[in-house]
């Protein structure tokens, strides 16, 4: 291992001085993700921010009747947090799909968002990648890619945003606060990931010398009608070969609004927004279900080992929507 500077920041004022006096600065919370890959050389930073002992630990109503999440809170406490668990079921089943109950007591939400993709050539420092190495190419695109992306890939790099909790911050249309030398400013959800593009080596658009403050909900929380599902080649501790998170709310079997968001298959959570649109104010069928998604994986691109994924997505759509709409009828 390679010799590192580590510091705690009293606050997020002063962590996000010490990134801006510390090149190749890195915030360190819950770290299990990053230690991970620093004992492996994947990354090296040459400082570490300790910022557990900020207080950004509080999970609050906000005047909007939304709820906010410190980044500190762990994805245990997030989970199992009354107010989740009654108002945004879907994120609680979501957040308990990932990892182990040792990780999610140690994981932090801010933390969550940022971990690194489990591409096996990301973590295999003799194989090229794009995202480690920029320039070297990617391994992952002519060789093993059953766990990769069909959407929203690029020449450079096919890799999937492993995070399941995103998958149902992005249905539920959350923000990202964050907090930086030019002040604090809010994040979409849905447009805090990247596309790989030409820059795979950046997950997010996070600047550097920015920190995540907080996950704040909308009080919109999908509590009747909702599901997460993850598909998975083992029935715990594994990642998603496709999630799909969903939303709905309906009338007597019609679709007032539905959200859908895929986990697995891209980068980023995956949204379509337009293809969630065909569902509203028609009847909730399983014909309408397979025309959203039909849609949703419409330029889907398969690379071989993955290319299985294109008709599970599109089954996997069909099922979270019907398990959602059965919520109430057996409820
Ligand atoms: Fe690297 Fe991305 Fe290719 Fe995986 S898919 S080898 S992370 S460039």
């Amino acid at each position: 291992m390679r010799s590192f500077t580590y510091a705690r920041a009293a606050d997020p004022a002063s962590a996000v001085e010490q990134m801006a006096l510390n090149k190749d600065a890195k915030i360190i919370a819950g770290g299990t993700n990053l230690l991970d890959l620093m004992k492996i050389d994947v990354m090296h930073p040459q400082h570490l921010i300790d910022i557990t002992r900020t207080s950004l630990n509080k999970v609050e109503t906000t005047a909007a009747g939304g709820l906010w999440l410190g980044a500190l809170v762990t994805n245990a406490d997030t989970a199992y947090h009354h107010e989740v668990e009654t108002r945004y079921p879907l994120l609680s089943h979501a957040i308990l799909a990932g990892a182990t109950a040792q990780l999610r007591n140690k994981a932090t939400d801010g933390g969550n968002l940022l971990q690194r993709t489990r591409c096996y050539y990301f973590y295999d420092k003799a194989t090229p990648c794009n995202k480690r190495e920029p320039g070297s190419g990617c391994s992952a695109i002519a060789g093993f890619n059953r766990i990769h992306a069909i959407l929203g890939t690029s020449e450079h790099c096919i890799a999937t945003h492993p995070s399941d909790m995103a998958v149902a911050l992005s249905a539920l249309d959350a923000t990202v606060h964050v907090t930086g030398p030019s002040g604090e400013r809010a994040i979409a959800l849905t447009d805090f990931h990247r596309l790989p593009g030409d820059t795979p080596h950046l997950d997010t658009n996070l600047n550097e010398e920015e920190l995540i403050t907080a996950i704040e909900l909308p009080a919109k929380g999908f509590a009747t009608n909702y599901t997460y599902l993850k598909v998975r080649d083992r029935a715990s501790y594994a990642f998603a070969l496709v999630s799909v998170a969903v939303g709905l709310e309906q009338e007597a079997g019609t679709i007032k609004e539905a959200r859908i968001a895929l986990g697995g298959v891209a980068h980023k959570p995956w949204r379509d927004k337009e293809a969630e649109a065909l569902l509203t104010n028609q009847p909730a069928t399983t014909e309408n279900f397979r025309k959203v998604a039909e849609k949703i994986v419409a330029d889907a691109k398969g690379y071989g080992h993955n290319t299985f994924k294109i008709e599970l997505a599109k089954r996997s759509i069909v099922r979270a929507l019907q398990q959602a709409l059965e919520m109430e009828a057996t409820s």
